[in-house]
């Protein structure tokens, strides 16, 4: 009689079984294919919101995938714990023979599934990573000197170089389904994990290969758009799947072939966007420094200032200037910020505040829904100027300029910042400016209803600049 091996498709940051990589390939083998998904303790434990977002995303996109892969006859064994002890339990009592996964590229993540392999080669199993994440990965994309690119231009003409022979790339689709047969197991509660479902005010997202692929499907109708609406915040221009991308409830494939379908203006600065987002896996991946240090480590010598009061006026969106606060405050709200608002606000704090901008990238991390390692810390030192091929040191964005051109009627402004609607235009950028008599005509009053300037951009600016100057004089 033939026996077949069992295989362990291991998900992680790849939540749906369209156009999987690693699940593909284990289906395909022909061999007994048993499904896992670990809530990682050890990343859980560090969450201090038990109302998180991202928690609850992730729980609902695996439910959706459990009850998927349930319709095609196999099972998702849903575990509580770390997966350096949960995984070698797992394969001992499967007695499996291979685990296929979707790479990460995290230090951690590398870290964690080089233990893993450590530990499992006693029952020597074999541990296979399946490029899926990323459209290009780790070597692919190497200067004609074969180091990683460090300046995204060049690095751009290599990628659309590499991929000049793929206008779109095939769907992998799961023909072969023999997932092994096991006993059906029950879904971990959130409450189990120990988070509650988020307070009714936050905006529901749906989760799941479902809305991902909805995510997808309504942009297809505004990337024409793209282009020329995506810096203005009030509109609804950019697609929103940078939270499917996250967690993989899309694959990044079948995103690239709708950015790849057409050369229009709309469909190219969009494909961009996806260059940058390799663009950024890849340095993390070749530089894994940058997550505690600056890419450039000249600029590791900045004295930031880093006053708690300025800090906290920034994370709750109360710092005087408008387009600020309004950022902060849909970060808060809704646990996203729109691409400008984050240029805005990092370098706001960076370079207005002259608070490291690890402490905004640390706060960015608690709140996004789409916090990514690689593509925040690549903004953060970007806007601080640290980075790779980051903004010049004194390139300084004026709030108030930002906010007349991407928010011209304050419409915004007005959204998120509710004290500040019944302000005509003139002032809705810069309401300090009013005089008192202008003040009393719209009930309204500076200092109480909502906060003067905590700082003077103009003399900000210039400290700004002497502190750079100082540290790369060093
Ligand atoms: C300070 C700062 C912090 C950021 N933190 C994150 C983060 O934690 N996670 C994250 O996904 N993006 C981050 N970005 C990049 C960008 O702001 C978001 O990807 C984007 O706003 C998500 O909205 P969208 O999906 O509608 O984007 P779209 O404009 O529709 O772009 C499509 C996709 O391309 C990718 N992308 C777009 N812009 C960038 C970029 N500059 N760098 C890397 N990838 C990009 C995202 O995956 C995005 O979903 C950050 C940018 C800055 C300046």
């Amino acid at each position: 009689m033939e026996t077949h091996k069992n295989i362990l498709m291991w998900f992680r940051r790849d939540l749906r079984l369209l156009d999987n990589t690693a699940l593909y390939h284990a289906l395909q083998s022909g061999e007994n294919v048993f499904c896992v998904f670990v809530f990682d303790t050890t990343i859980l434990n560090e969450l201090k919101d038990v109302s998180d977002q991202r928690v609850d995303f992730i729980w609902r996109s695996v439910i959706q995938l459990k009850n998927n892969i349930r319709d095609l006859g196999g099972e998702l064994h849903v575990i509580k714990g770390d997966p350096i002890e949960e995984i070698p339990k797992i394969v001992s009592k499967f007695e499996i023979n291979a685990i296929f996964f979707g790479e990460d590229y995290e230090p951690r993540a590398i870290e964690r599934d080089k233990r893993i392999k450590l530990s499992l080669s006693k029952y020597k199993t074999q541990v296979r990573g399946f490029k899926d994440q990323v459209i290009l990965e780790k070597s692919e994309v190497l200067s004609p000197k074969g180091s990683p690119y460090t300046v995204f231009t060049p690095y751009k003409k290599a990628w659309k170089q590499k991929m000049a022979d793929i206008s779109t790339f095939t769907e992998l689709k799961l023909n072969i389904r023999n997932f092994a047969k096991c006993e059906l197991t029950e879904m971990v509660k959130l409450t189990e994990l120990g988070f509650t479902p988020p307070v009714d005010s936050k905006p529901y997202i749906e989760a799941g290969e479902t809305g991902g692929q909805e995510c997808l499907g309504a942009f297809e109708a505004r990337i024409h758009d793209y282009h020329h609406q995506r810096d203005f915040p009030h509109l609804s221009a950019t697609s929103r799947l940078s939270v499917h991308l996250r967690f993989g409830t899309i694959s990044i494939r079948q995103v690239f072939n709708l950015a790849n379908q057409s050369v229009s203006s709309g469909h190219m600065a969009w494909l961009n966007e996806l260059v940058w987002r390799d663009f950024y896996f890849s340095i993390l991946f070749h530089f894994p420094h940058v997550v505690n240090q600056s890419f450039k480590k000249k600029y590791d010598a900045l004295k930031f200032t880093n006053n708690q009061s300025f800090f906290e006026a920034w994370t709750n969106g109360n710092t005087g200037y408008p387009i600020v606060d309004a950022g902060m405050r849909q970060l808060n709200h809704t646990g996203f910020m729109h691409n400008r608002l984050r240029m805005i606000t990092a370098s706001f704090l960076v370079k207005d505040l002259c608070v490291d901008w690890r402490w905004g990238e640390k706060y960015f991390a608690k709140k996004l829904l789409d916090f990514d390692l690689a593509a925040n810390n690549g903004g953060w030192q970007w806007a601080a100027s640290t980075g790779c091929d980051a903004q010049p040191f004194f390139r300084i964005f004026n709030p108030l300029l930002q906010s007349k051109k991407f928010d011209e009627k304050g419409a915004f402004i007005r959204e998120f910042v509710p004290e500040l609607r019944k302000i005509p235009d003139r002032f809705i950028h810069s309401p300090s400016l009013m005089t008192l008599e202008e003040q009393e005509n719209y009930s309204f009053k500076l200092g109480i209803d909502y906060p003067c300037p905590i700082v003077s951009h103009a003399e900000m600016r210039e400290q700004t600049l002497k502190m750079y100057k100082e540290a790369l004089a060093q």
